[in-house]
């Protein structure tokens, strides 16, 4: 058997194979493509396409698609073989530059939010060189853009490779005034843990509302739950860790740096978390794994769950995003250094970060709003729906030394001054590990953990580039035009300190308390999505992301659109289950529970006719009730669904679904989990919370 070295990245056109197929030429001018955003030539583009296709022919393939991500959240995909008639009447393997650099979906079946209507009907797709090619069952699959035929984005990537290059852009100005003439572009990495859960398929299949919603609408409490904390990074079940292994053998052979693999916290939630990456490879990257995840899963009897909240009660899911700058000389910007340069550059960028943050808290916020996170985000499992920032106290500290002009410790008594002074040494990876934090600096990175599991972390990172994007360029157009830099650049650090401290919490996020503090201190609060999407929108926010080129107005327009209709159908789908499996499955089991109940407590009257038959009738009554209650909130929340179609906007369906659709969609599974409490289990006609959370062995 290979061992794992020989096989990673098997399934991949990456540099060692490019360097073996092409041409010196050939590799040289791809190479600068890659790297320098070059534009190929046609002829550099066929040599490439042919070698491509011999060596995915080589490995198996028949077909190649060009792989993209439009705004479903999720990846698109359609195939053409490569086989072309030769004269002979036979089949010759072909692939050209052509083929390789743009292809032509129809675009018609993807949301664009009225793009299309204004533009055109069709859309291209556009290679992506900086994200290698890789083969996926018998096809060649090649990571790409996708836009109308207008240019505007119809899909995550390309805002998010705009979003890099405005960072890019930003840094290396910074850059510039600390001396640094050699650094040519910088990229920020992303490592983004991924949480997950796992449940029998054979129980899957029976229940509606994970094969439509991928979670459960009802289900009473299991008598155990996450409460013994058992489960988190406990001994791995024979069953998982077999899936586990497969699963990170898929990933190995496609590239993917699988490395961190344990159990969560709730039963059945495990995690994997790569080694860190650029970000628009790691959100390839993360795609692809939330995909193998499904498709392994299946091979071992099991479905994958990546819904934010599959079980009420217990723990939902989330993904962290480790976020980093670097340069491409290597430099991690967001590490302190060991000179008073080398600081000063660090508390820049730190400080980048910090007003970023505050003055985008809405735009951090909407960019992982989605239904299902919305049962997350300030449920006391996940951290809350506001933005705030944890720094640790010894940086806050510092911080607060340098915006107020006194000294960091007692001990010293000098003031901090940048440029002068070398930070105190604090601990890198800090062990004050905050884990209640929205946004959390541990040590050389940001963890944004308010991502939803299912979320493409595309978003996240379009919003936090171009906010960190627009904090350094109004650093550096200030800075380009001072007369003394030093200065100037300490007047600025403790500028932003003095504005933005607000947004600096170090505390318990998961504390009531916090949610009033923050509320007197103006931070944002928005609960769920149809709170948050609209602000997209908001002037300040259309500037920025206008003034980047990271979106155009029309593109930001259509992606609220998008987002809040993605809101509604997702709930609507829901309601609609619901009421489904009320009236067709728990209402008839219920029924025929009470039924059997009150025939069993006349036949017994009739032999014994003084018998009291308590039991049965106090049941009976019992259920009863809940039926009439089960059946009247199916008919209300039916109703309220058929009324949305009155809603003059998206906009005014979200908010109805927001105030009306989810408070009867509560209500009628309070009544039907009761009921599920009392009726034998024989009769219950889907798998039970206790069954699915502890099914797996
Ligand atoms: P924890 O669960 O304690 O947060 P993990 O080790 O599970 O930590 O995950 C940390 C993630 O952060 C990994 O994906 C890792 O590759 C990533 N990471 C580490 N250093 C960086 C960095 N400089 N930039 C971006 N991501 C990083
Ligand atoms: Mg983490």
């Amino acid at each position: 058997m290979a061992t794992v070295p020989e096989y990673f990245g098997s399934l991949v056109f990456d540099d060692r194979v490019m360097k073996a197929q092409l041409s010196a030429n050939v590799y040289k001018s791809l190479k600068k493509t890659i790297d320098q955003g070059v534009p190929l030539d046609l002829s550099v583009a066929n040599a490439v396409a042919a070698a491509m296709k011999d060596w995915a022919v080589a490995n198996g393939a028949t077909h190649y698609t060009h792989w993209f991500q439009p705004l479903t959240g999720i990846t698109a995909e359609k195939h053409d073989s490569f086989i072309t008639p030769s004269p002979d009447g036979r089949v010759i393997m072909e692939f050209s530059g052509k083929e390789l650099i743009k292809g032509e979906p129809d675009a018609s079946s993807f949301p664009s939010g009225g793009l299309r209507a204004t533009f055109e009907a069709r859309g291209y797709t556009a290679w992506d060189p900086t994200s290698y090619a890789f083969i996926k069952g018998k096809t060649l699959c090649i990571p790409t853009a996708f836009c109308s035929y207008g240019g505007e984005a119809l899909d995550k990537k390309t805002p998010l490779l705009r979003s890099m290059e405005a960072l890019s852009r930003q840094a290396i100005r910074i850059l510039r005034l600390f001396g640094n003439t050699r650094v040519k572009c910088v990229r920020t990495s992303v490592g983004p843990e991924q949480e997950y859960f796992l449940v029998d398929k054979e129980m899957y299949d029976q229940r509606k509302d994970l094969i439509y919603t991928g979670r459960t609408l009802f289900g009473a409490k299991a008598p155990k739950g996450q409460e013994m904390d058992d489960h988190y990074f406990g001994v791995i079940k024979p069953r998982v860790a077999a899936y586990m292994a497969d699963l990170n053998e898929e990933l190995w052979k496609l590239g993917i740096l699988a490395k961190t693999e344990h159990n969560e916290v709730a039963p059945a939630q495990h995690e994997l978390a790569p080694i860190y990456q650029t970000t628009n490879i790691a959100t390839d990257h993360n795609q692809l794994t939330m995909e193998m995840m499904q498709k392994v899963a299946a091979r071992h009897g099991l479905v994958c769950l990546l819904h934010e909240k599959p079980f009420a009660g217990v723990n939902g899911s989330g993904k962290h995003n480790n976020w980093s700058i670097t340069t491409d000389t290597g430099v991690n910007l967001l590490t302190p250094g060991e000179t008073p340069h080398e600081n000063a550059q660090f508390l820049l960028f730190l400080c980048a970060v910090i007003k970023a943050v505050d003055d985008y808290q809405d735009l951090l916020r909407l960019a992982v709003a989605t239904a299902g996170n919305d049962h997350r985000l300030g449920a006391n499992e996940a951290p809350p729906a506001v933005v705030s920032i944890f720094l640790g106290d010894e940086l806050t500290d510092i911080l607060e030394a340098i915006e107020t002009d006194t000294p960091y410790n007692a001990a010293e008594k000098t003031t901090m001054k940048l440029g002068v002074d070398v930070l105190p040494k604090f601990p890198r990876d800090t062990t004050d590990r905050n884990r209640t934090s929205p946004f959390a600096f541990t040590g050389n990175k940001f963890e944004f953990r308010m991502l939803g599991s299912s979320n493409s972390i595309a978003c996240a990172n379009i919003m936090l580039n171009s906010a960190v994007a627009e904090s350094l360029k109004i650093y550096a157009d200030r800075l380009e035009n001072a007369t003394d830099f030093e200065t100037a650049l300490h007047a600025m650090i403790k500028k932003t300190i003095k504005d933005h401290k607000r947004i600096i919490f170090n505390g318990n996020g998961y504390d009531d308390a916090w949610i009033q503090e923050a509320e007197r201190r103006g931070l944002l609060n928005y609960r769920t999505t149809p709170d948050c999407m609209p602000h997209l929108l908001d002037e300040k926010n259309v500037k920025m992301l206008t003034r980047h080129n990271v979106y155009s107005p029309a593109e930001l327009q259509s992606r609220c659109e998008i987002m809040l209709d993605n809101y509604c159908k997702t709930v609507i789908i829901e309601a609609n289950t619901m009421v489904d499996m009320a009236r067709r499955q728990i209402l008839p089991a219920v029924e025929s529970y009470a039924s059997d109940l009150a025939s069993s407590a006349s036949a017994k009257k009739a032999i014994v006719p003084e018998i009291a038959c308590g039991y049965e009738t106090k049941l009976v009554k019992k259920l009863s009730v809940l039926i009439d209650q089960i059946s009247m909130r199916a008919d209300d929340l039916e109703e309220a669904v058929l009324a949305l179609k009155d809603c003059s906007s998206i906009e005014r369906e979200s908010y109805q679904i927001r105030d009306t659709i989810l408070p009867l969609m509560s209500s009628l599974r309070a009544v039907a989990d009761e009921a599920e409490t009392m009726t034998a289990e024989k009769y219950w006609p889907f798998p039970t919370y206790g069954e699915l959370l502890f099914g797996v062995r």
